[in-house]
């Protein structure tokens, strides 16, 4: 077993996660194995799938909520994959690379588009499959392709128009893939004009978001038209507690993990929201954030 893990990349036993989810839920893993040849990735899957032992792939864990429970399986973390090329108006980014290192690197270049993306505290993997968003735009707006190992173990690489998506969904959310890279379009603009959007755009998170707590961004999707974060606030839920967990003063659609929060703690509180949510609108408010199971 640590042969083959070995043969992937770097690995380290009983290993803390705490700080692989923004939750800082204190959890641990039997193996973490950080990639550094993804060619190996498919022979793993099969093994890993032969000897019937479990495996996640964690991004920067900033839309997850993680068991309390040790996992005795494998978490594949992509973090060192993260080679950035541009061609014309094309760059190609590792399933690895940090957002706001994205947007760093092009805004350096002048290309302009992304910027939005400034802010979400995830990896390319994570967005992608998530397909996250903010400030009206999101990142299916600007793929070109997706290269995946897919069920067989192959790597192959899908068009857009071949991948099913949509506000915070792909079709990935429902398949047992990892996503090993992008091809984004990309566009030159002023530079100038990039950065004051990015600096308006952090301040308005800094003014309505709990930044400097533990959290994983919002917890429900925005039903259409509606804001989960307003409903949750006029069911007077903001400050309820559950254990260590809080619904934010600041903004209701974030849990904060304010005193040593376990993972229940959280479920339970979510369950809450979306019971008297239920009861006061008769809306069933989607998880954003996803339940990790081990
Ligand atoms: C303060 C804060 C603000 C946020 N603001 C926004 C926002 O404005 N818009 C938004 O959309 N989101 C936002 N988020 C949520 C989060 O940052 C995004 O969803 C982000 O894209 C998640 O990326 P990640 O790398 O952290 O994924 P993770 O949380 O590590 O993983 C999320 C899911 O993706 C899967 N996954 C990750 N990488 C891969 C891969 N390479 N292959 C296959 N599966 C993979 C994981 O298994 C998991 O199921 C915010 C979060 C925080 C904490």
């Amino acid at each position: 077993m640590m042969e083959k893990l070995k043969e992937c990349g770097l690995v380290s036993e009983n290993y803390d996660l705490t700080k692989h989810n923004t939750y800082h839920i204190k959890t641990q893993c039997k193996y973490f194995l950080q990639v550094t040849d993804i060619s190996k990735i498919p022979s793993l899957i099969k093994f890993l799938k032969k000897e019937a032992i479990t495996y996640v792939v964690l991004g920067e864990g900033s839309n997850v909520i993680l068991p309390d429970e040790f996992f005795q399986g494998v978490i594949i973390s992509l973090k060192k994959i993260a080679d950035i090329t541009i061609k014309d108006n094309l760059i190609t980014v590792g399933a690895g690379v940090n957002l706001t290192k994205l947007v760093n690197t092009l805004i350096n270049k002048d290309y302009t588009n992304l910027a939005f993306l400034y802010g979400i505290p995830g990896s390319l993997g994570g967005a992608i499959w998530g397909n996250a968003g903010c400030f009206k735009k999101e990142i299916f707006d600007y793929v070109k392709d997706v290269t995946i190992i897919d069920e067989q173990e192959k790597i192959v690489t899908l068009e857009k128009k071949d991948i099913s998506y949509n506000y915070r969904y792909t079709e990935f959310k429902n398949r047992d893939i990892i996503i090993l890279k992008a091809r984004l379009y990309i566009e030159l603009g002023d530079r100038q004009k990039a950065l004051e959007e990015i600096k308006n755009n952090y301040a308005y998170r800094l003014k309505t978001q709990p930044l400097d707590s533990y959290n994983a961004g919002s917890v429900f999707c925005n039903p259409v038209g509606l804001s989960a974060g307003k409903l949750i606030e006029e069911a007077n839920l903001k400050n309820k507690k559950v254990g260590g967990a809080i619904v934010s003063n600041k903004h209701a659609n974030f849990i904060i993990n304010e005193n040593n929060a376990k993972s229940s703690d959280i479920i339970e509180l979510i369950n809450l929201i979306k019971k008297e949510v239920k009861k006061k609108y008769n809306i069933d408010l989607e998880l954003e954030q996803k339940i990790i199971k081990w």
